[in-house]
């Protein structure tokens, strides 16, 4: 793929290895002047995905602008991960397939197969077979449904703009795959604190409403069970076991005063000194919103308490979103 084509697909495997062969750091992305417009783009992807559900277009007139539009997809993704909010999460993978559903509209068919091959969908002329259709068909629209399809030996006929949108299915899930169970270097949460505490707070209402509807405490992770029944127990928890609480909860969309309930059992419970340390681990009054220690962590302090599911993760947070899909 050429470069104007990599800045329109970035989530593809092509521009991965276009981004990992230029060498360029983490760190060089996230405070080097060079990358300053890739990292204001990548500012307003998620902000486009998120307030028009769809992340906008940028005139592309020369190698450089490419550099840059490549470079704010990673940008983009990371500020997504770090806002922490699968509402968000969902709604910014959606938009930039939309984005790539505009583009594939005008392609030649024939980038649009190669496109389709990346995602395991064989296309044969005209036709596609059925599993494929049905894995990524938006089937709850009458027209999509297979028996208003042309069917035959187990294929189904398809025009190149019905393909284009399959593969939208299909970058959709992958970027919300990649995301789901990804985290984002501390330094992201830093360096975009304002944009990000800006996103959540305007969001959330949305919060809100995934906090009634979305949050699963079934599927919490022994660690975090044993933290909250000790707290609602009235027990002491040392520092490092609140520390793992409230980044956990707050990592899922709890707000300060949920949180604070959780901790109003204990037996010193100083409500104004509680949401003191809660504002201050999630970013409210401080300048880090920290994120929840990872299993080797928690173990280390004394506070894990493995089941069954515990021996296919690394992270709380993990676990909980692979038991929650
Ligand atoms: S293995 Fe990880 S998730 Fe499971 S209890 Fe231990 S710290 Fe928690």
């Amino acid at each position: 793929m050429e470069l104007f084509e990599l800045a329109k697909y970035p989530f593809m495997k092509e521009a991965k290895e276009w981004v990992k062969n230029e060498k360029v750091s983490v760190e060089e992305i996230l405070f080097d002047e060079l990358y300053e417009r890739a990292r204001e783009r990548g500012v307003r992807r998620v902000r486009e995905a998120i307030e028009d559900g769809i992340v906008g277009e940028i005139p592309l007139v020369d190698e450089a602008d490419c550099i840059m539009e490549i470079f704010s997809y990673p940008v983009a993704r990371m500020i997504v991960i770090s806002i922490e909010n699968e509402y968000l999460l969902r709604r910014y993978a959606l938009a930039e397939a939309k984005k790539a559903y505009l583009h594939m509209k005008i392609e030649p068919f024939e980038f649009i197969k190669k496109l389709s091959e990346e995602f395991g969908i064989e296309i044969n002329g005209n036709e596609i077979h059925f599993l494929d259709y049905l894995k990524y068909a938006p089937t709850w629209d009458f027209k999509w449904k297979l028996v208003n399809r042309d069917l035959k030996n187990g294929y189904v006929k398809i025009e190149k703009n019905e393909i284009a949108r399959l593969i939208q299915e299909a970058i959709r899930k992958k970027i919300y795959d990649e995301l789901i169970y990804a985290f984002a270097p501390p330094e992201v949460k830093k360096v975009f604190k304002n944009e990000i505490m800006s996103i959540r707070s305007k969001f959330s209402f949305k919060n809100k409403e995934i906090k009634t509807g979305e949050i699963s405490h079934q599927y919490f992770p022994p660690c975090i069970k044993n933290l909250i029944n000790s707290a609602k127990a009235g027990l002491n928890i040392p520092h490092v076991g609140r520390f793992t609480l409230v980044t956990f909860l707050n990592s899922i969309g709890m707000d300060t005063e949920e949180i604070l309930k959780i901790f109003s059992s204990s037996p010193d419970f100083n409500s104004e000194k509680t949401r003191y340390q809660i504002e201050h681990i999630t970013g409210k009054i401080s300048a880090t919103i920290y994120s929840t220690p990872k299993c080797d962590t928690i173990r280390t302090w004394g506070l894990c308490y493995p089941d069954e599911f515990c021996k296919k993760v690394s992270h709380p947070l993990y676990y909980y979103r692979r038991r929650k899909k």
